[in-house]
């Protein structure tokens, strides 16, 4: 079957002992079942499966009263409100030298009309389209979810971009208006302004020490007076919510949209995957300019009624650990780059907290590497229980539930109401379903939930290629286990060819973490001559280790012992740190790139101290 997916020769190798055995190398952490969890949390996933239905999901919802649709901002804010959620805290912010400020379900209704009311009074009308720049600050929620509620296309960007990729995404998404700060827009707007003429209005969040820009309207004067009602206009579930821009870890970042349905998506996975129950403390540690941030940073907290923690803090140990202790967080929804950062400071450094509030501990992003899995169990008490998706699912698809035993290294079961599948191409072009368990192929999901997303902005082609009759292809390899987990492979793109053989660089690099000094590790394949293509390591070291030849025989030993030698790295490279995108993926065709000498490609997205 292998031969089919990639031409004649090829074959699928794995470590020595075999794909099937990854499971018994780390033993599966066993749950215990919780007989209190209500039944969206799912005890048992197969009957949860099969009584699923997306219809039956939109009766989690309100909808717009006087049946005018259904609204994302509805959804998330008003319909708590009177009601007894009304005077809970939605979102508790904290700011970065210590500032608090909390607004209640009641606080953001009357805050997200004020600015729907601002934004109705410059003439904004539905369908235009509103970005968001700015660090995590409550003004970018209030904007973000007042623009839905006036019905307009809302688009977060990623505050650390530079000039370049912000005016890309400003003109190929047609920034009608955009929400930022005094800092923001003196250091990176002003100097683009003369070239976004479709940029009408700029709304800018005044801040300490900095002077009023001409051009520009002042947060307070425009929104503070306005009316605190609104009404919402009907809103079509088809209608356009959200456009974001995929990471641009293996090339140009896509433009995909997405429409008020897709709350349905955010409202079910945060219950299923995220296991939110309605007194929970939520912090999901994503930035807001990346799709994490929006569908589990602001909307699935919010219709879910829990209180929602936004912390302006980038990562630090001690401050993060200090979040999780004062704030009580129950559940926490972080990535395995923060995750490997945490595992190299070392299990001590988090036994002086107090984390008996936390219950549930999710990542997402990137593969999260079995040893990180384990070491959560040793370190919280608690495994981070992976799930996988993508900016253009617009909601979580593969989970590790909360009542699921976890396979340390499995992105975990698909949710109710999606149907995925790993295929493979035949020589003629056309798919094929594999059945068998534990082949790699392309994961693909059948289209048809509501946070899919309806295009990429402009490019009706590239979208069209992502599917293959009913089913969208999603560009990861997987396989599927016996028991119905799925396992990541890696990016179709990624994926090293040698000697015949097809080899995942996640299976390399989780081996090269379990090494006790390696931090952090990325697999290309370098071409040559006589494999095709070699497999080669970038390494980066936990801190009290150095480069040195011994070290690099070493780490080649324990990968070939682990790995076998087809699949062991030939060459190990050591790297201060690997690059990666902002929103903290490392980016292997960069590593290619520059391993051959060839043009970086697209680098909007790369983390600039890494450049
Ligand atoms: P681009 O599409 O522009 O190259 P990107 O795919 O990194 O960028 P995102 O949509 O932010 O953009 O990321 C989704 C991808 O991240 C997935 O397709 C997958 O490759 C990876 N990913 C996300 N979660 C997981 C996970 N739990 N395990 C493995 N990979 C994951
Ligand atoms: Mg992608």
């Amino acid at each position: 079957m292998h031969a089919r997916l990639a031409g004649k020769r090829e074959t699928t190798v794995s470590a020595p002992e075999g794909r099937a055995a990854l499971a018994d190398r780390y033993p599966r952490i066993i749950k215990p079942h919780d007989p209190s969890a209500v039944p969206a949390n799912m005890p048992d996933y197969a009957a949860a499966r099969r009584t699923f239905s997306w219809e039956g999901a939109r009766g989690l919802l309100d909808g717009l009263p006087g049946g005018r649709g259904l609204n994302i901002a509805h959804e998330a804010v008003d319909r708590h409100v009177p009601g007894p959620r009304a005077d809970r805290d939605a979102i508790r912010w904290l700011g970065r030298s210590g500032e608090r400020r909390a607004f209640t379900y009641r606080d953001l209704k009357a805050a997200t009309n004020r600015f729907a009311n601002a934004l109705s009074g410059l003439g904004v009308q539905a369908g235009d389209s509103v970005f968001v720049l700015s660090g995590r600050i409550p003004e970018l929620i209030i904007a973000l979810l007042g623009a839905l509620k006036a019905k307009c296309v809302v688009s977060p960007l990623f505050s650390a971009f530079g000039p370049e990729p912000l005016a890309t995404r400003l003109t190929i998404g047609e920034g009608r208006v955009l929400v930022t700060t005094a800092s923001l827009y003196r250091r990176k707007i002003a100097p683009l302004r003369g070239s976004l003429p479709k940029l009408e209005h700029v709304i800018v969040v005044p801040e300490a020490g900095e002077a009023p820009a001409a051009g520009t309207l002042d947060w307070r004067r425009l929104v503070d007076g306005q009316s605190p009602d609104f009404t919402i206009p009907p809103t079509d579930p088809e209608d356009r919510a959200l456009l974001h821009f995929t990471s641009g870890t293996t090339g140009r970042p896509k433009g995909a949209i997405h429409v008020h349905e897709a709350v349905v998506t955010h409202t079910v996975t945060g219950r299923c995957a995220l296991d939110l129950h309605d007194a929970d403390v939520f912090w999901c540690t994503a930035d807001p300019g990346w799709v994490t941030g929006t569908s589990y940073g602001i909307i699935a907290p919010l219709t879910n009624g829990v209180t929602s923690v936004v912390a302006e803090a980038e990562f630090d140990a001690a401050t993060w650990y200090g979040i999780l202790q004062n704030e009580r967080v129950s559940v926490w929804y972080t990535a395995p780059t923060a995750i490997r950062m945490m595992m190299k400071l070392g299990a001590e450094a988090v036994r002086g907290y107090d984390l008996s509030a936390l219950r549930f501990m999710a990542s997402v992003g990137e593969p999260l590497n079995p040893e990180a899995v384990v070491w959560g169990q040793q370190a919280f008490g608690r495994p981070f229980h992976d799930n996988w998706w993508q900016t253009e699912t617009g909601g979580i698809m593969i989970a590790n539930f909360a009542s699921m035993d976890v396979k340390p290294g499995s992105m975990g079961k698909p949710l109710p109401g999606i149907e995925a599948a790993i295929v493979q191409r035949d020589p003629g072009g056309s798919f094929m379903i594999v059945d068998d368990p534990m082949v790699e192929g392309e994961l693909a999901l059948k289209a048809g939930w509501p946070s899919m997303m309806r295009g990429y902005l402009h490019e009706e082609e590239r979208y069209r290629k992502c599917f293959a009759g009913p089913w969208y292809l999603t560009g990861d390899l997987a396989m599927r286990d016996s028991e119905g987990y799925y396992w990541f492979v890696g990016r179709a793109d990624d994926v090293i060819k040698t000697s015949g053989h097809l080899i995942g660089p996640f299976e390399v690099e989780s081996a090269l973490l379990e090494h006790s000094a390696v931090a952090e590790a990325g697999v290309i394949g370098k071409p040559d001559p006589m494999a095709g293509e070699i497999v080669k390591a970038f390494v980066a070291l936990k801190p009290g280790f150095a480069p040195s030849e011994a070290l690099r025989r070493d780490l080649l030993g324990h990968a070939r012992k682990r790995l076998g030698a087809v699949v062991a790295p030939k060459e190990i490279d050591f790297a201060a740190t690997l690059p990666r995108t902002r929103s903290g993926k490392i980016m292997r065709r960069l590593l290619k790139a520059r391993e051959l000498g060839l043009p970086e490609g697209d680098l909007s997205t790369l983390e600039s101290d890494l450049r």
